[in-house]
């Protein structure tokens, strides 16, 4: 009896035992299934799930609109007015570029409901445009992914620095940036044979080999006119993040007056009193500004700190803006949008938002023309001998020694 007891007992334990490894194994693997499938179906792209939606790419064309695409995939004119409102602040539908893709996620069902507009201006940035719900419908600009790599490169100067930086496969914005470096200390336009550059740079790559761009330069060196120009980027400002270039003693490479009223722009016409036009008649129309071209909306800085003695509206300016920063030198804004302008009298600060890009007066692009008065005379400020820059501060002094220690021997190690 005591055996049979002992036996039943014990095939009992056991039988339990398996119950209780096959329902942890069953359980392992389960977890092991689900986990390869996630890996192998979901197709995530634009932080979307791109297996729930029925896809459609295409570009851009010349005279598509928003509007436009969205009729076809038919949507009504109040839905399509609806989502452009809401979104106006964050993205505005007339900055559409032919030429460029986009996507549009719309429902799997037979009704193929648009949700989601997605719009790329470039290989980095992205904008998912969400009317998934009409009741939360938002834009938000995006970037992919990216990963940063240093990169070192040199020259030696045959004809103009653009030039020798593009015949050696150099992209423009690292000639852009590299200008910018050095525009009040170079003359750009008396280069001479023979004179060297080098520069160690960081580049972004999307998807591991997909070079987007120049993030920024970390250090730069000139030889010119037998004068050796280093540069250094160093942040004083850890709240404005704001980077400047410095000599190796930690004087400024910048002027009192910053280089751009943009953040990011391109100079699409330079100050030029001889400047020809070929829409009248190839004509001298002189040019007393400089143009830098931007998207309309972009805020618009004062180059340095004054008062606002003027922010008016005449037929040729547009709306502009006129700050006096002493005796002696005042800056100039026009084509401004009325919208978000400052006003007249106000104290400003070197880098404090005064406008927005706009299209206003006469002007055939989103562009702000920035003028620069001397003397109540108006003046290439590219041209000017300006006081410096701030040094670098006191405190922040031995770091700024530390910092660029490596940064000089790598420079110096180029060829
Ligand atoms: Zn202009």
């Amino acid at each position: 009896m005591k055996n049979v007891l002992k036996v039943l007992v014990g095939s009992i334990l056991i039988t339990l035992f398996l119950y209780l490894i096959f329902f942890l194994f069953n359980k392992a693997s389960s977890l092991i299934n689900s986990d390869t499938k996630l890996e192998i179906n979901e197709n995530i792209e634009f932080g979307l799930n791109l297996d729930n939606f029925h896809i459609s790419r295409d570009t851009i064309r010349f005279g598509d609109s928003f509007g436009e695409i969205l009729i076809q995939k038919k949507m009504s004119y109040p839905q399509i007015y609806k989502i452009v409102e809401k979104i106006k602040d964050s993205f505005d539908v007339r900055w559409l570029t032919a030429g460029k893709p986009y996507t549009i996620l719309s429902t799997k069902d037979s009704l193929n409901t648009p949700q989601y507009f997605i719009y790329q201006p470039n290989l980095l940035n992205y904008v998912v445009i969400d009317f998934s719900n009409f009741d939360s419908i938002n834009a938000a600009n995006k970037k992919k992914p990216f990963k940063i790599v240093k990169k070192s490169t040199s020259g030696v100067i045959n004809n103009s620095l653009s030039e020798t930086m593009d015949q050696n496969g150099l992209p423009w914005e690292l000639i852009n940036q590299l200008s910018d470096i050095y525009a009040w200390t170079i003359d750009f336009a008396r280069i001479q044979k023979g004179d060297e550059f080098k520069i160690i740079y960081n580049e972004r790559y999307i998807e591991d080999t997909i070079l987007v761009g120049i993030k920024s330069i970390d250090a730069a060196f000139f030889e010119h006119n037998n004068e050796e120009l280093y540069a250094f980027n160093f942040i004083t400002d850890s709240v404005k993040k704001t980077a400047e270039f410095y000599d190796e003693s930690g004087n400024s490479l910048q002027r009192t007056f910053l280089k751009s009223p943009l953040r990011f722009s391109n100079i699409s016409s330079r100050y030029n009193l001889k400047r020809r036009i070929a829409y009248y008649g190839n004509k001298v129309r002189p040019h007393r500004g400089t143009d830098f071209a931007a998207p309309s909306g972009t805020p618009i800085m004062a180059t340095a700190d004054g008062r606002v003695i003027k922010s008016s509206y005449t037929r040729g300016n547009g709306y502009y803006v006129k700050i006096q920063h002493n005796d002696r030198y005042s800056t100039q804004y026009l084509h401004m949008q009325k919208k978000g302008r400052i006003k007249q009298g106000k104290y400003v600060k070197q880098g404090d938002v005064i406008g927005k890009v706009g299209m206003t007066g006469n002007t055939s692009g989103p562009h702000v023309c920035y003028r620069f008065w001397k003397n109540g005379k108006q003046v290439d400020p590219f041209k000017q001998k300006l006081p410096p820059g701030k040094p670098v501060p006191k405190k922040l002094k031995s770091n700024f020694d530390e910092a660029i220690i490596p940064f000089k021997k790598l420079l110096d190690e180029i060829n």
